[in-house]
């Protein structure tokens, strides 16, 4: 049976189009799921928006327009985003369709059947910007540490609290036999020491918003929007659960991994379901060394970043420039120089050279001596399966340096191609080149599939659908053919405007 592979992106609040920072998730996402499929599996991959929220009400009413009419035309823009720079997603899920209502409302009333959530009263300063509340011990100069902006207001309400206390236990207990549940191992050693702290019961229900799902129980509370928001995993797959649950990955941001690594298996324990497998937790980053904020106006939209630059750009770059989960900086001149030196020099170097060498014979390039960096597969298959995109393409990389060198230390341009000794010895160099060209460009087809393929395709060959990749990696062809020497595969892009 084919093994199935179920990823998701976080819901993105509705009320604003996605910049860089949700394009840096998406793309992960994206690159993980590609791995997947090309590794054979079936690979369901969702993303969507967070629509039942205060701020979507009040973006609409800034606007003058209908909330609905406001979400439906947020919704459309979060796709056109999606779409534009290439995320392959199968399900879109906006939290205002009947399908979720209805399922939130059959979770919710099974964990109130199970005793799990119970009445009870809130009181204390609600942030707008995080949809909670806050603590005393939360907040920094009296505000929001994420939302200093944003005036805190008080609220005293007849709430529903889900019974997380009760889970207290068995949370710890399941992070400590799931030493992978958590990646990076950092953020993993955060939350376990949380868990260890007391776990209170939280509010899952509001009585002032009127936006959202009502409670099946009370249906003059509608459902807290986290809570609501959590089980978009579970109502895209609800036809098939026994297939696609638990995921297999959740890739979120690092402000919202308590929600999801404590609060979600619970919930999902408490309406009798399994937890996810993984959180692949991903850091902040700034640009140019700022804060990306509207005031500044340095704040990426990825659309028209990937038409002026190259979405491969964007993707080699956020994920070399920093690990995923650590906090890094994104700086646009070293993504162009990372860009030329890695896509256009290095690998662009390779491909150059294999051109013109193969164009002073005939083309067709056969070979019988074999030098095949063959410890790279097993590196880059083990990094990728851990999900360091970063590891695996700086891997790619360095395997194309080391293939470089070895071109220039056995110089094949000074072969002359009338004496058959050299010819000979020139065909070799060339082919072990190539044989290990592909195999880079393998490597680098979760990340760039369309220039890979490309790549691929100029050197008289083809990346075989039929089988996994990692059996593409295996195997090697016994014959190359370049036809012409076409454009550079990746145009060098000047820092100068
Ligand atoms: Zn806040």
């Amino acid at each position: 049976m084919t093994k199935k592979f179920y990823i998701t992106t976080p819901i993105y609040y509705s009320n604003g189009v996605p910049h860089i920072g949700h394009a840096y998730s998406s793309l992960i996402a994206d690159t993980i799921a590609s791995y997947h499929r090309l590794g054979h599996e079936d690979v369901r991959f969702c993303t969507g928006v967070d629509e039942n929220s205060q701020k979507v009400v009040e973006s609409a009413e800034s606007l003058g327009m209908e909330t609905m009419a406001y979400a439906d035309m947020m919704a459309g823009k979060h796709r056109e985003v999606w779409d534009g720079i290439g995320i392959r997603y199968t399900d879109f899920i906006r939290t205002t369709e009947t399908r979720h209502r209805d399922y939130v409302q059959q979770v919710l009333q099974k964990s109130f059947d199970a005793g799990d959530i119970y009445e009870g009263f809130y009181e204390g300063l609600y942030c707008v910007g995080c949809e909670g509340f806050k603590k005393e011990s939360d907040l920094v100069d009296g505000k929001c540490p994420d939302h200093p902006n944003k005036l805190l207001s008080y609220l005293k309400e007849k709430n529903y609290f889900f019974r997380l206390s009760k889970y207290q236990d068995k949370i710890l207990k399941f992070y400590e036999s799931h030493p992978d549940f958590v990646q990076p191992r950092t953020r993993y050693n955060e939350i376990i020491e949380f868990v260890r702290g007391w776990l209170e019961d939280f509010s899952i229900s509001r009585e002032t918003n009127k936006f959202g799902i009502p409670l099946p129980f009370d249906a003059t509370q509608v459902t807290y929007v986290w809570y609501d928001a959590l089980f978009n995993y579970l109502t895209v797959v609800q036809n098939d659960e026994k297939k696609w649950w638990p995921a297999d990955m959740h890739v979120i941001g690092k402000d919202i991994v308590r929600f999801h690594g404590i609060y979600w298996p619970a919930m999902l324990w408490s309406a009798g379901y399994e937890a996810p497998h993984q959180l692949l937790t991903t850091g902040h980053f700034t640009v140019d060394g700022q804060k990306m904020s509207k005031s500044i106006g340095n704040v990426i939209d990825p659309v028209a970043y990937i038409s002026e630059y190259s979405g491969d750009m964007l993707t080699l770059y956020l994920f070399t420039a920093f690990p995923i989960g650590e906090d890094g900086d994104f700086s646009r001149d070293q993504a162009i120089l990372t860009y030329n030196a890695k896509l256009s020099n290095n690998l662009g170097n390779l491909l150059n050279r294999a051109i013109a060498l193969a164009l002073k014979l005939d083309g067709r390039i056969s070979g019988s001596v074999w030098k095949v960096w063959s410890d790279k597969i097993g590196q880059y298959i083990s990094l990728m399966d851990t999900s360091d995109l970063k590891g695996s393409l700086e891997l790619a990389f360095a395997y194309a340096t080391e293939i470089n060198q070895y071109v220039e230390e056995n110089a094949p341009w000074k072969m002359d191609i009338e004496i058959p000794e050299q010819r000979e010895k020139l065909e070799n160099i060339l082919f072990i080149l190539l044989s290990n060209l592909r195999k880079i460009s393998i490597m680098l087809l979760p990340f760039f599939d369309l220039k890979m393929r490309e790549l691929l395709t100029r050197i008289g060959t083809s990346y075989d659908d039929s089988i996994s990749l990692s059996d593409n990696l295996a195997h090697d062809p016994s014959e190359f053919y370049i036809a012409e020497k076409g454009e550079p595969l990746y145009m060098r892009i000047t820092t100068s405007k």
